[in-house]
């Protein structure tokens, strides 16, 4: 016998019944995203490395070493699974001009790669959900993305101790930043000798990122590490104001979070993340914030934006802890043919249904009667319709619901789709 293949760690198999909890929460989600006016982009799942190198930052976790980064064999090029989409959106954006008439509002779904430790909540393939508001540089933009997310988390049954929790920081004006790096560079400097080995490096070439280390060892420095809000200059600050302004009058609740720093260099002002306790360590559902200068960095003309990602496989976990979706439809017919000359009949009649828009199932093949009918019972189906030897001489059809008190009937085919008929004509 041939080895069995299996799938790269780390990157899963979405099996029938996960897949229809998966493509009901994708339907809420870009039911959501189009009540903003958000529209949708696709983009390449490899792009050239310069896109997230630049975007991200080198001296970040993920390009230092989350990357799943290649050179094309057959022409040489450095290329990259994307491990996050904004980059390649606003990529995309100015490649094609799409900001030439105005601002855009654009979101994405799809798989996202980064070399982690595979565990709850973490995998080396993952999915996100994300928006990007490109072009726009007022706080309502920000709040609206607050709003969105809010009302997709209520729409998922995330409600009560489901119900993520949002946490705000602001990461101020290039000059805020510039002051408070100075700050910190001089308190890390001063405390050396206990900085791990990736934050000594990281001291010289980009000291927030010190901030958002993992290692438990250097929490308590962290903790006590100069922090952004003291160093938010009048702009800043006010643009906060209004932001916490909009998310008041919505009645959204917020905890302020001075140390939120976020993983990826391309942020000013606003930041947020959703996080839960119902995950285990994985946390942070949702996160995002302002990147007014990403666009320029990326060659474009310079354009303000704002936008965050959901991590589908968290939001997925939370949404089945809660329960919050009915399970996945079933068919509404299940049709179940025995002894000689019914499988033509039936294979047509389950074509005629469909015609009339019903689910049905159809199973060839020699079957007995009563084997077809304990799986027409497990499909969840309201309908079993038979079709034996005698009905099909006939040109009948035997109705057995399978669910409620209704009784067992036999008809001729013809008046089944008759009554079928009349009922849509009915519902139109
Ligand atoms: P974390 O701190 O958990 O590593 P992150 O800050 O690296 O998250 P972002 O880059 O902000 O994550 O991505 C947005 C969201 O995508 C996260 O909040 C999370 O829900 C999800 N996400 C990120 N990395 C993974 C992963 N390896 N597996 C599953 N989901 C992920
Ligand atoms: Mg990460």
């Amino acid at each position: 016998m041939n080895s069995k293949l299996s799938a790269v760690k780390g990157m899963n198999d979405l099996l029938p019944e996960q897949a229809e909890v998966w493509e009901q929460v994708e339907s809420k989600v870009s039911e959501v995203f189009r009540q903003y006016g958000y529209r949708p982009i696709r983009t390449p799942i490899v792009e050239s490395t310069p896109v997230f190198v630049r975007a991200i930052g080198e001296v970040t976790d993920i390009v230092e070493k989350e990357m799943y980064s290649f050179t094309d064999a057959l022409n040489g090029e450095a290329l990259t699974l994307r491990p996050e989409n904004t980059a390649a959106v606003v990529r995309a954006a100015i490649e094609h001009n799409l900001l030439y008439d105005g601002p855009r509002r654009l979101w994405y779904f799809g798989p996202m790669f980064r070399h982690e430790r595979p565990q709850k909540g973490r995998y080396r393939q993952f999915h996100q959900f994300g928006v990007e508001a490109l072009g726009f540089d007022q706080p309502e933009s920000d709040a609206e993305q607050i709003f969105m997310v809010t009302r997709l988390f209520k729409a998922l049954g995330l409600t009560g101790s489901f119900a993520p929790k949002l946490q705000l920081n602001s990461l101020g004006m290039p000059e805020d930043r510039a002051r408070h790096r100075e700050a910190l560079v001089q308190y890390f400097q001063s405390h050396h000798s206990q900085l791990d080995e990736d934050s000594q490096r990281r001291l010289g070439s980009n000291p927030l990122r010190i901030l958002d280390s993992k290692n438990p060892e250097m929490a308590e420095l962290i903790r006590l590490a100069p922090q952004l809000p003291e160093f938010l200059g009048e702009h800043a600050k006010h643009f906060q104001q209004r932001l916490l302004k909009s998310l008041e009058d919505q009645g959204i609740a917020f905890e302020l979070n001075p140390r939120l720093v976020r993983g990826l260099d391309y942020y000013n002002l606003t930041v947020f993340e959703w996080v839960t306790d119902r995950l285990g360590a994985q946390a942070t559902v949702c996160g995002g914030g302002r990147y007014d200068s990403l666009v320029e960095r990326m060659g474009g003309k310079p354009a303000a934006a704002t936008g965050f990602a959901i991590g589908a496989e968290r939001l997925i976990l939370l949404v089945q802890e809660a329960q919050g979706l009915a399970s996945p439809q079933a068919p509404d017919a299940y049709l179940i043919h025995f002894g000689q000359g019914a499988c033509e009949p039936a294979f047509k009649l389950a074509e005629q249904l469909r015609d009339r828009g019903l689910k049905v199932v159809f199973d060839p093949g020699q079957t007995s009667a009563k084997s077809q009918m304990k799986k027409a019972d497990s499909s969840g189906a309201d309908l079993a319709l038979l079709i034996g030897e005698d009905e099909s001489l006939a040109g009948e059809v035997t109705v057995k619901p399978l669910r409620g008190q209704g009784q067992q009937a036999t008809m001729p085919v013809s008046q089944l789709l008759a009554t079928m008929d009349r009922r849509e004509q009915d519902h139109a």
